[in-house]
């Protein structure tokens, strides 16, 4: 198959190379690029390394994954597998990132590819990927190079989110939902998106200046009291990495978020949309927390692999993100469940259990991990985002001295 076959504008394609290179990794001339995709994602790999080139790139490295490889090792790998991971290959990025490569990270994958294998296996797999990477994971999470996960319309992501029409049209949809996520809708996207950023950038400000101390969530099977974390900072939009860098992590990106206080989360909380984790579609999950902790989890399917993901490890129970998004975001109004994070968590209001970001604090804090545990912050080795927004979220913000101050009505800034 050649690219004049796929059922998508490629115009649309060379303008999200374009800007997951300027705008998601604002790439710097003789910067090192470490890209990994699906190998079904190769037009867009391919793209994104001359849009690289073009923009003064040292060397682009490729890492391409295949979902016939991942399925042969549930079909033939040997138990002991299931607990090993490719540690030289995590310690060779860590050591990228610390000489300044950036990285770019393409998803496209079925979400539903997992599902029929062992859980155990997914989990003990995951398990084993998420010790060994953690030490390339920190450099990203704490912004040490600049970076950016952006999408690519695969063809069985495609048939999970337009189940029953032609594999063509399906794909063809699932590109024009992402190319409008990604605000490629007019001809100037990199001046859309620094637009796009501006606005973000001042809700945060202001959410800064309130300084809270814990936001009220109200919405039917919600009433959820979600402490922040001393000295947390509100991020969304751009960041700027350790190296001076200003990048756009996610495209698309909707969110303003900050660190939860691990230890005071109190309340009810019903998920508002499914939760895909691991090829197993989580369906109407409540939760109820006391003192930061889940102390009960319910859902109507899918409840075996969410009490799994809660026995991680200590943290994966507490909260580790709190973020809003208004319900009439492009993605929320696209009505669709895309079966992938980095859409759905842009369509609403979300909570993450697990590992918190440092930079979601201020400056003296961040730098330090007995800083960030002493206020409040969370550690795991998972980070799973689940949204609990809808067009019935209202939100109030409360500070120290227990004034209450709208943000949210009716799923809307105040
Ligand atoms: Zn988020
Ligand atoms: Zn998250």
């Amino acid at each position: 198959m050649t690219d004049a076959d796929l059922p998508f504008d490629l115009t649309k394609l060379d303008q999200l190379a374009e800007v997951i290179v300027r705008v998601g990794l604002n790439l710097q001339p003789g910067q090192n690029l470490l890209i990994s995709a699906p190998v079904e994602a190769l037009p867009l790999v391919r793209r994104v390394a001359a849009a690289a080139y073009r923009a003064g790139a040292g060397v682009v490295t490729p890492l391409l994954s295949d979902e016939e490889v991942t399925l042969a090792r549930y079909r033939h790998g040997q138990d002991a597998s299931f607990d090993a991971a490719a540690g030289w290959l995590f310690r060779g990025m860590a050591e990228a990132y610390d000489e300044g490569a950036a990285r770019l990270a393409i998803s496209a994958d079925n979400p539903m590819l997992l599902k029929g294998q062992d859980p155990a296996k997914v989990a003990r797999a995951n398990k084993a990927t998420s010790i060994a990477s953690r030490p390339a994971m920190e450099k990203i999470t704490g912004f040490e190079t600049n970076w950016c996960v952006a999408s690519y319309p695969g063809r069985a992501w495609a048939r999970q989110v337009f189940a029953g029409i032609p594999e063509d049209e399906a794909v063809g949809k699932l590109a024009e939902a992402i190319f409008a996520a990604s605000r490629l809708n007019n001809n100037d996207p990199v001046a859309e998106w620094s637009a796009h950023d501006a606005r973000l950038q001042k809700r945060m400000k202001w959410l800064d200046d309130q300084r809270f101390s814990a936001l009220h969530f109200r919405a039917p099977g919600t009433d959820l009291k979600v402490g922040l974390a001393d000295n947390h900072s509100w991020k969304g939009g751009t960041g700027v990495t350790k190296t001076g860098i200003t990048c756009l992590a996610n495209i698309p990106t909707e969110e303003v978020f900050t660190t939860p206080h691990a230890q005071r989360v109190d309340g009810t909380a019903r998920a508002s949309k499914p939760l895909v984790h691991q090829g197993t579609l989580i369906e109407n999950i409540e939760v109820r927390f006391e003192a930061g902790r889940i102390v009960e989890a319910r859902a109507s399917s899918g409840e075996e692999v969410l009490q799994k993901l809660l026995d991680t490890d200590e943290g994966a129970r507490r909260l580790g993100e709190v973020a809003l998004v208004p319900h009439s975001s492009p993605i929320s109004h696209s009505g669709l469940l895309f079966f992938n994070t980095l859409f759905d968590e842009n369509a609403a209001c979300h909570i993450a259990l697990g590992q918190c970001y440092s930079e979601c604090f201020t400056d003296e804090v961040a730098a330090d991990n007995a800083a960030i545990a002493a206020s409040g912050g969370n550690s795991s080795l998972i980070h799973v985002d689940w949204m609990i927004g809808s067009g019935e979220t209202d939100i109030d913000g409360i500070r120290a001295d227990g004034t209450v101050v709208p943000v949210f009505r009716k799923g809307e800034w105040a």
